[in-house]
């Protein structure tokens, strides 16, 4: 008899209605207004690759050791360079990262012995094309761009 009643009043429904009414006070929406307001990450996410260059002379940090690229257990980092005949040292020529294969693990910027290699708190990775998420070492260098919107 008593279910009867609960369905005839639709007693189910106004409970349900109510549960939902009461969450609707704007300071109970937990929503992030994203892209609008950009969320704030973990201070120890690992996001989108960068290698570092010397902000006083605005060359690469990289020695190209290929320690990074020997960590790496997906091995999609591929680091390029040529000795230098006169300095003897290997100078830097390219360096390709596939961000679509990356677990962002870590192991590669743990490995790096000058700290030239690093997973930022940059999330924005996405990209139309397969091709687009390898990146050069230009693209490394100087981080994404994403679009800024403003509310
Ligand atoms: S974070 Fe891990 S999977 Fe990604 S490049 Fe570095 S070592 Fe490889
Ligand atoms: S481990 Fe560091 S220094 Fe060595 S090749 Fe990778 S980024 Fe360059």
């Amino acid at each position: 008899m008593r279910k009867l009643l609960r369905t005839i009043f639709l007693v189910d429904l106004f409970e349900g209605l109510w549960v939902t009414f009461r969450s609707q006070h704007p300071k109970k929406i937990v929503t992030e207004q994203y892209p609008m307001h950009r969320p704030k990450v973990a201070e120890r996410y690992r996001g989108a690759p960068r290698l570092n260059i010397n902000p006083e002379n605005g060359e690469t940090l990289c020695i190209s050791c290929d320690l990074c690229a020997l960590a790496c257990p997906e091995k999609l980092i591929v680091v390029g360079w040529v000795r230098n005949p006169e300095t003897k040292r290997k100078d830097l020529v390219n360096f390709t990262f596939d961000t679509s294969r990356c677990m962002f693990c870590g192991l590669c910027e743990d490995a790096c012995p000058v700290d030239a290699l690093e997973l930022t708190q940059d999330f924005e990775l996405a990209s139309y094309t397969r091709e687009g998420q390898i990146w050069d070492r230009q693209m490394l260098e100087e981080g994404p761009r994403p679009t800024q919107y403003k509310s």
